[in-house]
């Protein structure tokens, strides 16, 4: 028996030889695993990195952020710091949250009329690209803007910009997303063939498409029931194409239908309704997107709450493991932002 042993390990094995080794397979980050994505924007207020810590201990598997002030200017470079931004990919890598998306600041809008505006708009994109590609963001959702000389002088100005603003760039994994409007005043994209043209004048930038729900139904299409979806999704099909829709900001409207209006509200509780959302995270045409929340945060966990529902939806109940989520807003300023003529601070715009 021994014997037998002995002689066994001598035999002649042809995978001894010596083989070079393969070249090792790129790293798929673990997100892409073909799980059910699903996010929520995440306040990055006090540290970047705990924007991750929010949203791994509200249920979600993704999110969104700001990578500065939503509203302000950024001051100087308005780079983020290496070491910030190292132990945010490392922290997120740990957490295996993904997609991580990106939203840009509101001030942002490549096609104003006004030259000083624009050129700001320019350099705070390039801003933005910068910032995302040192946060290791795989999206960056920006709103195409708005112009005064109608859609199509407002269009090449957005398309030209965006050229600009990623010129010099090396974009590598991270996708320009355009994200479709309500339709409000003269802001571009409320029609997907608006970020078709915009698509087709930007071809060295691969730009995708991040479709948002609240506006969607505000600029029109009754995505409540399964025959107004379909025509939806058609459209999208037929205009941008549904492959290039990386994700979907999921949000129930408080306007109505055709509104114009943009006004986020919680999932189940606005027109849409919570059939309409069961129908959209459920749909095979939508499968493999990234579904972000930008709900509003009205009292302790809501944002909570929001997360629970839409995994749900799909099926799966997933326990928040986190202490405590976002806080609302202050009452005091909710109250001085509606009087004014600006938007009413309760909805997020995005
Ligand atoms: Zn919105
Ligand atoms: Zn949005």
């Amino acid at each position: 028996m021994a014997e037998e042993q002995y002689r066994s390990t001598l035999a002649y094995d042809a995978d001894d030889e010596y083989r070079p080794e393969p070249p090792a397979p790129p790293e798929i980050p673990a997100w892409k695993d073909g799980s059910i994505r699903i996010g929520i924007h995440t306040s990055i207020a006090g540290n970047i990195s705990g924007a991750l810590e929010i949203a791994h201990g509200l249920g979600a598997n993704a999110l969104q952020i700001f990578s500065a002030s939503p509203r302000m200017w950024a001051r100087g470079t308005g780079r983020v710091n290496e070491a910030e931004a190292a132990a945010f990919r490392a922290r997120r890598k740990e957490l295996a949250l993904g997609p991580l998306v990106i939203h840009c600041n509101y001030l942002i809008n490549l096609a104003s009329p006004n030259p000083v505006l624009r050129a700001r708009s320019v350099q705070a994109f390039h801003q933005e690209i910068v910032r995302a590609l040192a946060l290791g963001a795989d999206f960056l959702v920006v709103h195409p803007g708005s112009g005064c000389g109608g859609p199509v002088d407002a269009i090449a100005s957005i398309a030209q910009g965006m050229r600009q603003a990623a010129r010099g760039l090396k974009l590598g994994e991270l996708r320009i997303l355009l994200e479709n409007t309500a339709g409000q005043g003269s802001c571009v994209g409320s029609k997907f063939d608006e970020l078709r043209k915009i698509i087709d004048a930007c071809p060295d930038l691969n730009l995708g498409v991040c479709v948002d729900t609240a506006h969607t139904f505000a600029s029109g299409w009754d995505i409540r029931a399964a025959a107004g979806l379909e025509a939806a999704l058609g459209e999208i099909d037929r205009t941008v194409g549904l492959g290039r829709v990386a994700v979907v900001h999921v949000n129930d409207s408080k306007t109505a239908l055709g509104s114009r209006v943009d006004r986020h509200e919680h999932i189940g509780k606005g027109k849409i309704g919570i059939e309409g959302f069961r129908g959209i995270l459920n749909h095979p045409a939508l499968e493999g997107r990234a579904f972000i929340l930008e709900t509003p945060i009205d009292k302790p966990g809501d944002d909570r709450r929001n997360v629970a529902a839409l995994w749900k939806l799909v099926g799966k109940v997933v326990v928040a493991t986190g202490r405590d989520g976002m806080r609302p807003r202050p009452k005091k300023r909710m109250a001085a932002k509606q009087g004014g003529k600006r938007r009413p601070a309760r909805k997020r715009s995005k």
